[in-house]
């Protein structure tokens, strides 16, 4: 990339560049948010997520004075949860320390929870025009495609580009640049079918000279594991059984109890004797599908609508049947039973999980008979949400 390619990269960028609700006021505060809420999250779902987010909490304060559950609320939906209690975290964090600012140099903002070398980075050059290159999905695949690399192992590359973006990035227009870059990478210099003829930087991409834009970088091959969970939807004087993890992915959110489905029939001999219906009459809901990087989990829920005073958890306070099986040790016990036998493919744990893991009920976890009429303010994954939604009408 030359100098006038730069030129022609701002100038491009001013003509055609997207604008989005984070960038019309890049405070520190409203940067830090949107990159948090970009990452692994495609921006037109981060669009009104963010303006929700602003308008509940609209400062470092407001967010770290809002409790767990309503921040997990405000980010359902977007999946990776754990960005969302960081951000809390660091709300906690800068209050503590920084007297709700964010700080400007590299260093300290590092130090803030859930804050990596990107969103430091893109929080400096866009907040405070500070000349600091970015380096994401995009910009790296445009660098790959200029220098025609076929190999990207990783760091040494990446050094390698930021350090040719280090001194391209114009010092009056750090954030711009960086912006600009990401976005022609989105919508010229996308991974499939990039549009050569509209990029300002086509003259010294050595891809585009040597036709090679639909190998470099190499189509990925992913293969993605497959589960399969029944989800039992027990309903019990106008409320449902959720459970809320105490660790691992979707820490904080609530679930509706599941059991890997090869062990289906020693639960259902448990719950027999405790549904208030025939077995004819048992709900079979639509199979959904939940996404995580390398696998996925196909989902199938069923509905039972148990005796009056069923309990679920040794705490319940309601029990009225103390010979009644406690539900969730039963949802524990057959987790921990499949792990330890290995029937579960995916490394799966009884106590919690690891990433790339079925996350199972573990011993810190809450359990709850949750009014169905509340349901909407429990945060939860959106595929969950679409099955509590899925509830028919004659339960509520
Ligand atoms: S010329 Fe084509 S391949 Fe090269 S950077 Fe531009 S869009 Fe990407």
């Amino acid at each position: 990339m030359t100098a006038s390619e730069v030129s022609g990269l701002l100038d491009w960028f001013s003509e055609w560049g997207i604008s989005y609700p984070w960038g019309d006021n890049p405070t520190p505060y409203r940067v830090w948010i949107s990159e948090i809420m970009l990452q692994q999250t495609v921006v037109t779902a981060a669009i009104d997520h963010f303006k929700r987010w602003m308008e509940l909490f609209p400062s470092v304060d407001a967010l770290a004075a809002a409790d767990e559950q309503t921040v997990l609320k405000a980010w359902e939906g977007l999946g990776y949860y754990s960005r969302a209690r960081n951000l809390r975290k660091g709300a906690i964090y800068l209050k503590e320390y920084h007297g709700s600012l964010l700080p400007d140099d590299y260093k300290s903002l590092l130090k803030i929870p859930g804050v990596g070398d990107y969103t430091a980075r893109a929080v400096l050059s866009l907040a405070f025009g500070k000349a600091y290159p970015v380096l994401d999905a995009n910009v790296r695949r445009i660098g790959q495609r200029l220098w025609a690399r076929a190999e990207w192992s990783g760091k040494t590359e990446d050094e390698e580009l930021m350090k040719a973006l280090e001194e391209l990035i114009p010092h009056d227009q750090p954030g711009a640049f960086n912006c600009a870059l990401m976005q022609l990478g989105q919508q010229v210099c996308r991974v499939r079918s990039p549009e050569c003829s509209l990029c300002p930087l086509k003259e010294s991409c050595r891809c585009r000279e040597l036709g090679l834009q639909a190998e470099i970088p190499a189509p990925k091959k992913r293969k993605v594991k497959e589960k399969s969970s029944n989800l039992y939807l027990l309903i019990r004087d106008g409320r449902i059984l959720l459970t809320r993890r105490a660790s691992g992915i979707g820490q904080g959110l609530w679930f509706i109890p599941s059991l890997p489905a090869e062990i289906e029939e020693d639960f259902l001999s448990t719950l027999e004797p405790l549904i208030d219906h025939s077995p004819e009459e048992v709900l079979v809901l639509e199979e959904r599908f939940h996404l995580y990087t390398t696998w996925k989990e196909k989902l199938s829920p069923r509905m039972y609508r148990l005796k009056s005073g069923t309990r679920a958890v040794s705490s319940d306070l309601e029990i009225s049947k103390p010979d009644f099986p406690d539900l969730s040790e039963h949802f524990r016990a057959g987790s921990a039973a499949v792990a330890v036998s290995g029937g579960s493919a995916d490394g799966t744990s009884a106590a919690g999980a690891t990433e790339g893991s079925v996350v199972r009920p573990g011993e810190q976890d809450l359990w709850e008979w949750v009014p169905l009429s509340a349901l909407d303010d429990y945060p939860t994954p959106s595929v969950y949400r679409k099955i509590l939604k899925d509830i028919p009408s004659l339960f509520l």
